[in-house]
């Protein structure tokens, strides 16, 4: 095809250049000290595809802070334990608003709008400390393994900062916990959220870490199932409607991939049948998401003709 014809890693080096040189715009996240110290310069982008390469360019090798990037890996972990259950306790509606808006929670039953809002995200961290008897462990060994890294770590200081600065996430947590829709001691349940929201890890591991949702959930170097095929199909789906918050639906009109962001700068993008792109940069929009992240996975998808719309 086209695509595999196309001189991939030129191509994702002239996107970083471009990026670099485009005007100063957003500001890194600072609702804590630790990520507000990053160096706001930075700028890597990866590309893992299903036949096994990996393209990198600019700071490609570089670890930053995964923060809600982190929902991907609970989610599939909870899918994995938890079957069709899962759905009775979060739904999967897009939110279109911000990630921590304490509006998305229906107030009724205590049901969070979809996993990838922090309330989403709050119950999955409860299905997995109460399905796991170290769920922090589990996750880390989760990410490590599909990584193919066992160096990669959750960092201290992120962790304590988000616990400290975290009172409304506890407050979304508590308010379900009323509803009877958090099972587990709201402490752990919170601490296991910070721990996966702390972790640390480089477009490159991201990537590739990822590649079996664009892979019907079997990840291609290993040939390990990670996830079902359907389960692989729902996850990207919620991504197309609810992974880069309250900009979800323009990313779909304008770049058309499942696609999850975090505050840390980080964008991970799928396309189904072809690999996973991750693009990073810590300087955040309006909506919490990338800016030079946006504008080079726009750039691939435009030029790679990658909307899967
Ligand atoms: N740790 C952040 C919070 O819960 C995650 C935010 C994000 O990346 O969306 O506030």
């Amino acid at each position: 095809t086209v695509k595999q014809r196309f001189d991939i890693e030129p191509f994702l080096k002239q996107l970083v250049s471009e990026a670099r040189a485009l005007p100063v715009s957003g500001k890194v996240a600072d609702y804590i000290p630790a990520l507000a110290r990053v160096n706001p310069e930075q700028v890597g982008l990866a590309l893992a595809t299903v036949d096994g390469k990996l393209y990198c360019a600019g700071n490609a090798t570089v670890g930053f802070s995964i923060q809600s990037l982190s929902k991907i890996f609970g989610l599939v972990m909870a899918m994995n334990r938890a079957g069709d259950s899962l759905w009775q306790r979060v739904h999967m509606e897009p939110s279109g608003l911000p990630f921590n808006s304490i509006v998305q929670l229906d107030y009724e039953h205590g049901i969070p709008r979809n996993p990838f809002i922090n309330a989403g995200a709050i119950l999955i961290a409860d299905v997995l400390v109460s399905h796991y008897s170290a769920s922090r462990q589990a996750l880390i060994s989760f990410i490590r393994q599909l990584a193919g890294c066992e160096q990669i770590f959750a960092d201290d200081d992120v962790f304590q900062s988000e616990r400290q600065h975290g009172s409304r996430n506890a407050a979304m947590a508590y308010l379900m916990k009323s509803f009877g829709n958090i099972e587990a001691d709201v402490e752990k349940v919170l601490a296991h959220y910070f721990y996966q929201c702390s972790v640390n890890m480089s477009c490159k591991q991201l990537a590739s870490s990822l590649t079996f949702l664009a892979n019907r959930g079997v990840q291609p170097l290993t040939e390990k199932v990670v996830c079902s095929r359907r389960d692989a199909h729902r996850v990207n789906a919620i991504l197309s409607t609810s992974g880069m918050y309250d900009q979800s639906g323009e990313f779909a009109f304008t770049v058309g991939l499942p696609a999850k962001s975090g505050v840390g700068g980080g964008i991970v993008a799928i396309v189904p049948g072809y690999g996973v792109i991750c693009a990073w940069s810590p300087r955040l929009n309006n909506f919490g998401n990338s800016c030079l992240g946006m504008h080079m996975i726009t750039g691939i998808a435009e030029q790679l003709g990658l909307s899967v719309y």
